[in-house]
């Protein structure tokens, strides 16, 4: 594989009109929506079918679920009506017989032909639990935040055809790059934020609140948008707004919408002339909230400026804090992140989700078979951005490694995200080992060349679906020699990580480190001499390309006093036979 689109690259895509309004009647909360889909068939090959997606069946009862919640939870599917195919008006048992646990399979009787494109229109309506919410929502004040939530249709691809993967809570993304033209109709006095360009801002901001979000868009500093006292001004507000927003070459669309939270906002210039506004949205009784624009301000710099130095490839980043939970959820342009208990980790969980503007989002990696690529990325950056080597607390999550590690719950990372059902098991493959896996090629290539891999992959994948092997031919392609040595043990077997410091030999200089968990790691050695002179070495994880053994030769070895092995960012199972000290 040469790492690039070849001339007969195709994707399929669609131009999506959403009107959706979002229904409160007390607590119950629901949306009714009208789709518009104009799908285009750029495949070489005639399609008899569409597959659409209906994420939120995954609640209803009798679906695939991996995720438990009580049966008196379960909701019903989704109800789906008027299917129009290019004006045909379908049998309604179209949408009612032909589904999976959350795909509608709607079969043509005329096969959409390579380079044709095919109208769909059909409605939709579906309660939202008041109380399950499983990265979207309903919220304390009936504030929500609406994802995986309209008919989009699935992948159709060059390697594995239609994407036919259920969503059973666990598999995200795999998008095409979509224009979206999105109405959201809700009662007066709702804000809205979204992943797309707000179209009509006179109509629903204020002069003031308007003239607030230009002025936040041009400043560095963190401007206060909507504050405590704005709210009450905002109150007794009748009748219902429409906010239409427009989102282009986007996998996916989706918005929040409060009438009590708090709106703070900054700019940033990510290229030259090219401001990208950044918001932090959150109830006034968030924990770490308030501090959020910042941290995504930062949190874009560092991607955009520093690893992999990128600009950010989006006009906005909202920061939507639910107050639930302690985790995050990324969508295109939005967030939506829990309340966590510590500065540290609300500020990571932002840079976290944010870095998932890359990948999958910006670069189309198939996140519903190679979760690793993009958790792996986000995690791994996360670390690089978190973590000081020099700190007492690098290294912190190397506990939930050795918990994990070469038991059974440690699978190789090429298996699919979607066959692995066990949550250990997932999360382990495509946060911790696939982050360990990327560090570990950092060390071997060296940063600035890592760094380059990332443009390389970007400049050339984005508004693409590369496959795993692309990043490979990549990493390859800028490290000048074969790296199979390197990627067969890390992504295709059952290995763990573990250096062990066999033998010091103080008489010949000679010290021996072993690679007993078969994964090439790094060594580095800390050699600390009885005049309390420090020593470290580094040798790069190629010194286990054919040996599970290497000799490291050191001089002025009468005064060595102690010796250890091992870096905070690379994680090993046992750090029992690490050191070494003088008798
Ligand atoms: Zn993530």
């Amino acid at each position: 594989m040469a790492g690039k689109p070849g001339s007969l690259y195709w994707m399929n895509h669609s131009d999506y009109k959403l009107n959706v309004e979002v229904i409160f009647e007390n607590d119950t909360v629901w949306i009714e929506g009208k789709a518009n889909i104009k799908y285009y068939n750029e495949s070489p090959d005639s399609l008899k079918m569409i597959v659409l997606r209906s994420y939120q069946d995954m609640m209803a009862d009798a679906a695939l679920r991996n995720w438990y919640i009580l049966p008196q939870n379960e909701t019903r599917q989704v109800k789906y009506s008027d299917l129009l195919i290019d004006d045909d008006t379908i049998p309604s048992t179209v949408l009612t017989q032909n589904r999976t646990s959350t795909n509608l399979l709607v079969r043509l009787d005329e096969p959409l032909k390579s380079g044709n494109s095919i109208n769909m229109q059909l409605s939709w309506k579906y309660y939202m639990h008041p109380n399950i919410n499983i990265r979207q929502g309903v919220y304390e004040n009936n504030a929500v935040f609406i994802a995986y939530w309209y008919p989009q249709v699935a992948v159709y691809d060059d390697i594995y055809g239609w994407d036919m993967t259920d969503y059973v809570g666990i598999v995200e993304f795999y998008n095409d790059f979509n224009n979206y033209d999105v109405s959201i109709t809700l009662p007066a006095g709702y804000l809205v934020w979204a992943g797309g360009v707000l179209q009509n801002p006179s109509e629903v901001y204020s002069p003031e609140l308007k003239k607030k979000v230009d002025l936040a868009l041009h400043s560095d500093d963190v401007i206060k948008i909507i504050t405590k006292d704005d709210l009450s001004a905002d109150n007794g507000k009748m009748g219902k707004a429409t906010w239409k927003f427009k989102a282009e070459n986007t996998p996916d669309f989706t918005f929040a919408a409060s009438k009590t939270h708090l709106w703070d906002a900054s700019g940033i210039e990510v290229e030259d002339g090219r401001r990208v506004l950044v918001s932090s949205v959150y109830p006034d009784s968030s924990k770490h909230y308030h501090k959020a624009a910042g941290f995504a301000r930062d949190a874009i710099e560092y991607l955009s400026f520093e690893s992999p130095g990128v600009p950010y490839p989006w006009p906005s980043m909202t920061v939507f804090n639910c107050g639930e939970g302690g985790g995050g959820m990324e969508s295109p342009m939005m967030v939506n992140n829990g309340d966590q208990n510590l500065e540290t980790f609300a500020d990571e969980v932002v840079f976290h989700e944010i870095s998932h503007s890359y990948l999958p989002f910006f670069t189309g990696t198939n996140e519903r078979r190679f979760a690793w690529m993009d958790e792996g990325w986000a995690t791994y950056q996360q670390m690089k951005w978190r973590d000081d080597p020099e700190s007492p607390d690098a290294g912190s999550s190397e506990a939930g490694y050795r918990m994990t590690a070469g038991t059974s719950h440690d699978l190789p990372l090429m298996i699919s995200t979607y066959a692995i059902f066990d949550g250990q098991a997932s999360s382990f493959s495509s946060y911790t080992h696939a982050s360990q896996a990327f560090i570990t090629i950092e060390d071997q290539l060296g940063l600035e060349k890592m760094n380059k891999a990332w443009k390389i992959y970007t400049e050339r994948w984005h508004h693409k679906h590369p496959s795993p092997w692309d990043l490979f031919a990549i990493f390859e392609e800028v490290a000048g020699y074969d790296l199979e040595w390197l990627f067969l043990p890390w992504y295709y077997e059952f290995k763990y990580q573990d250096l062990e410091l066999t033998s010091v030999d103080t008489g010949t200089g000679e010290i021996i480190v072993s690679n007993t968990g078969g994964l090439p790691l790094p060594v580095y050695l800390v050699l600390v001499y009885e005049d309390g002179t420090v020593k470290k070495i580094h040798k790069k994880p190629e010194v286990f390309k054919a040996s599970d053994k290497v000799i490291i030769k050191i001089d002025k070895t009468e005064e060595l006093g102690s010796v250890k092995l091992g870096h905070p960012w690379f994680f090993e199972s046992d750090d029992t036979n690490n050191t070494w000290k003088k008798k």
